[in-house]
């Protein structure tokens, strides 16, 4: 069976194709630029000795230093960071900020861990990739499992490595070490934004809409509050413990304050059916919002899929296999390239606050973004109109040709 990988690289070579570009022009970005293979001792509280593995993974830094997350999972492998780095190269040319794309992660579950046994974690891995890092080179952010208390460790350790503090090196970090207002919110938001993109062009209003969003952590949760706070009916919502639903709409801010309190889903009580994350994406909905992890929709269960519109919040929720069956039952997808977008908008919002030690309002962020975001889809719109195509073929013919220009102008001999 082919890797996430493979099928990624499928997606690249058939817009490649689509777009009429030369291999030439292209090849080079389906190999990794660098990817690192690490190992992390790490003395736990009990005295032993245990070792974790970990990856970082420079896809492109054609048009700018590597930019992307860091996740701490017990499933994270080399197949699934190395999907994730590019994903994001083709994401920030989407966006068209001035970055690559990397990706980093630990393979641990981050629960298992005590506080001290985290951080010491977290400096180790940042310890083994300190000299690949930096604000000019590659710059991290949080991702599954990982946090502003996270980003906060790392960019002190690079700190006195480079004998400098260095807040530009990772975003995403608290506010008082130069993290951005609204960086938290930011792809809930732009979620939000490209759902009211994709509505306006479809004549449909958020208020009529009913909604189902699996995965509640940082993206999904913010994309639940927002949405219910802007008139939608969320009809069910899931975490790794599953999923909840009501055909009425379910009480969102009870559930996030539940949520806040550390607590899975499986302990909160309230008037709805219990589901299983399978059924809750197979729900009948208008909108469903993938906001957990890759590969949730695939070859087995996209023909069962009732939604119309798919937003891909989450990073490679539906695979490609998926993605034919859901074209041919004619599901809309928002792909995550354009999507989830968000994050790394307002991260690249935060570096240059970083650089240039000038700090934003809220408004200006959200505004700033919002705007980033409606011009993006625009763009992408346009493609997808002139080459009579998906919205993910759109998005990468439109990352194609920027990364392909920026190739062109660098003459690689
Ligand atoms: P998170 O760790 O904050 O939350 C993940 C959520 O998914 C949790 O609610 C968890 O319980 C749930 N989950 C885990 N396994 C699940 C499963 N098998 N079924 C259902 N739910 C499950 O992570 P996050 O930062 O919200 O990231 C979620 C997704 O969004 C990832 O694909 C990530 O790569 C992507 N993303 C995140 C950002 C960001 O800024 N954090 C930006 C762009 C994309």
């Amino acid at each position: 069976m082919a890797s996430t990988y493979e099928k990624l690289l499928s997606t690249v070579k058939e817009a490649a194709h689509t777009a009429n570009l030369a291999e030439n022009d292209y090849i080079s970005l389906l190999s990794p630029e660098r990817e690192m293979h690490i190992s992390i001792p790490v003395k736990m509280d009990n005295g032993k000795i245990k070792v974790f593995k970990g990856y970082r993974v420079q896809h492109s830094t054609l048009r700018g230093p590597a930019k992307g997350g860091i996740r701490f999972h017990q499933d994270v492998n080399i197949d699934e960071v190395r999907s994730l780095a590019a994903w994001m190269t083709f994401k920030c040319a989407v966006a068209d900020i001035p970055y690559g794309g990397g990706k980093g992660g630990i393979c641990v579950t981050p629960s298992h861990l005590s506080e001290t046994e985290l951080e010491k974690l977290t400096r180790g891995y940042t310890r083994r990739i300190v000299s690949f890092i930096g604000p000019k080179t590659d710059i991290p952010a949080p991702d599954v499992g990982t946090n502003a208390r996270v980003m906060a460790w790392i960019a002190d350790t690079y700190s006195t490595y480079a004998g400098e503090f260095s807040p530009a090196v990772v975003t995403g970090k608290p506010l008082p070490l130069g993290g951005s207002k609204g960086r938290v919110e930011a792809t809930g938001r732009g979620v939000l934004f490209a759902t009211r993109e994709i509505l306006k062009k479809l004549n449909k209003s958020l208020k009529d809409q009913s909604i189902a969003i699996q995965g509640l952590g940082n993206v999904g949760g913010t994309a639940a509050d927002l949405f219910y706070k802007d008139g939608a009916k969320i009809i069910a919502v899931s975490d790794a413990s599953g999923g909840i639903y009501s055909e009425k709409g379910l009480d969102i801010p009870q559930i996030l304050k539940h949520k806040k309190t550390g607590k899975k889903l499986d302990s909160f009580e309230g008037d709805f059916k219990r589901i299983t994350n399978q059924e809750l994406l197979e729900l009948k909905t208008d909108i469903l919002i993938p906001s957990a992890l890759e590969n949730q929709i695939t070859e087995k269960n996209a023909a069962n899929i009732r939604a119309s519109i798919i937003i891909e919040a989450a990073n490679g929720p539906v695979t490609t296999e998926a993605d034919r069956i859901l074209e041919k039952n004619n599901i809309i997808c928002v792909p995550d390239v354009l999507a989830n977008s968000g994050g790394v908008i307002v991260s690249y919002f935060e570096w240059v606050q970083n650089l240039q030690g000038l700090y934003w309002t809220e408004e200006e962020v959200n505004n700033r973004l919002e705007n980033k975001m409606i011009e993006a889809f625009r763009l992408v719109w346009d493609v997808k109109e002139t080459y009579n195509v998906s919205m993910r073929k759109a998005a990468y013919i439109k990352a194609l040709k920027e990364l392909v220009e920026t190739q062109k102008a660098l003459n690689i001999i």
